[in-house]
């Protein structure tokens, strides 16, 4: 066996329903004493009360964040941080809030506190990706590490359904690609694949029963699960596809996540039999990535990049950004069986 090398990345995390009360303490434990809250505009109400229990210490409510980290919402949310002296950044949604934190915090190593409302799971890790002139990279920072994470699941029971899902899946190809990324370990690939079982059985549920506690505290868990193994592992072909479509073709991430995924898995397959191994286990079937489609059909989410807005024609230069440069990936990346693989998920076909 090969030596295995690991460091785990450290941030401050409270789980529980009512957490969002703790965000004042938590704050001020990191020393902020001018704080941007970071939000959507369709986040303004939770802001608010998250603005009113900070108090004297909430200075800015920023609400432009936007899906991708655009540079140029970064850059104006910049002015706003300069005019105001913030010395603290609270990061309240999905990943497009937690996005900006993070882009800001990789300018000001500013300190962060993410409460996140969906399932992206970015709030664990220290990558951000941002989109300039068409083009979305992604960077490790140990700036954009959150020094602290509020999960509080009351804070999720209003995401909608179709939303809910699709950011599910996204906590699940963390898990998924952590299984076989290059960093894959036994800690890892256990945290992996209980992230994997736990919003494979919360999904169905939530969808039933959109404010089921229970359920939603279990894929709350599964997606910090999910945030943690992409953090300490790594991803592969599947961010890589996910990030070409979302930043040059302005797909939205978490639809994209979820159509792709069974594909991708499918694609490595061969090359991952551990992988797929636990893989089974956690879905407690033979064939996880028919599974994943078939879980992802019994749900209602998307099923192709065509009604996600992708034209067929942008197939060959995703193709073709696939293959650029020296990106890791379980299987070799053959460009005619990528131009298959997108086509099949272009046209809405099962893996
Ligand atoms: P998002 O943050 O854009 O949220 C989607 C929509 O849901 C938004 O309109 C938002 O306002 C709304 N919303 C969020 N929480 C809600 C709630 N509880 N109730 C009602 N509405 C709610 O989407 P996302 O999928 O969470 O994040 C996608 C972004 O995150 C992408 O830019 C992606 O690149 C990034 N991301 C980064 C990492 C990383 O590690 N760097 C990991 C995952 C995702």
């Amino acid at each position: 066996m090969s030596p295995v090398a690991y460091q785990s990345l450290a941030s401050h995390v409270i789980f529980g329903a009512g957490a969002l009360g703790q965000a004042p303490d938590v704050a001020r434990a990191l020393g902020m004493t001018r704080v941007m809250v970071i939000a959507t505009r369709s986040q303004a109400a939770p802001a608010a009360r998250l603005m009113d229990l900070l108090g004297p210490i909430g200075a800015v409510h920023h609400d432009g964040a936007a899906m991708h980290t655009p540079v140029e919402v970064t850059l104006e949310a910049m002015e706003v941080v300069k005019a105001q002296r913030i010395d603290g950044l609270v990061a309240l949604g999905g990943g497009s809030a937690i996005g900006l934190a993070k882009a800001i915090a990789l300018r000001t190593d500013l300190p962060q506190l993410h409460i996140p409302t969906t399932y992206a799971g970015s709030e664990m890790t220290a990558v951000v990706g941002q989109t300039e002139a068409g083009t979305k990279t992604t960077l490790r920072d140990a700036r954009v590490l959150a020094e602290a994470v509020i999960y509080d699941v009351d804070l999720t029971l209003g995401l909608p359904v179709r939303t809910s899902v699709t950011s599910g899946f996204n906590a699940m190809a963390h898990g998924v690609e952590a299984l076989y990324s290059k960093g894959a370990n036994a800690l890892l690939s256990a945290v992996a694949q209980d992230c994997v079982r736990l919003m494979a059985h919360a999904l169905p549920r939530l969808a039933s029963s959109p404010a089921d506690v229970h359920a939603r505290t279990q894929a709350l868990g599964a997606a910090w699960l999910g945030g943690w193994s992409l953090a300490n592992g790594g991803s592969a072909l599947h961010h890589r596809l996910c990030h070409i479509l979302g930043g040059s073709f302005g797909l939205p991430h978490a639809e994209t996540h979820t159509i792709l995924l069974p594909h991708v898995l499918s694609y490595n397959a061969p090359a991952v039999p551990d992988a797929i191994q636990r893989l089974q286990r956690a879905l407690d079937v033979d064939q996880p990535a028919q599974e994943l489609w078939d879980l992802s059909q019994s749900l209602g989410a998307p099923r192709s990049l065509h009604a996600i807005g992708l034209p067929e024609s942008a197939i060959p230069e995703a193709v073709a950004r696939a293959m650029d440069g020296d990106a890791w990936n379980p299987m070799p990346l053959e460009p005619a069986a990528l131009a298959v693989l997108l086509r099949r998920a272009w046209r809405g076909e099962g893996p």
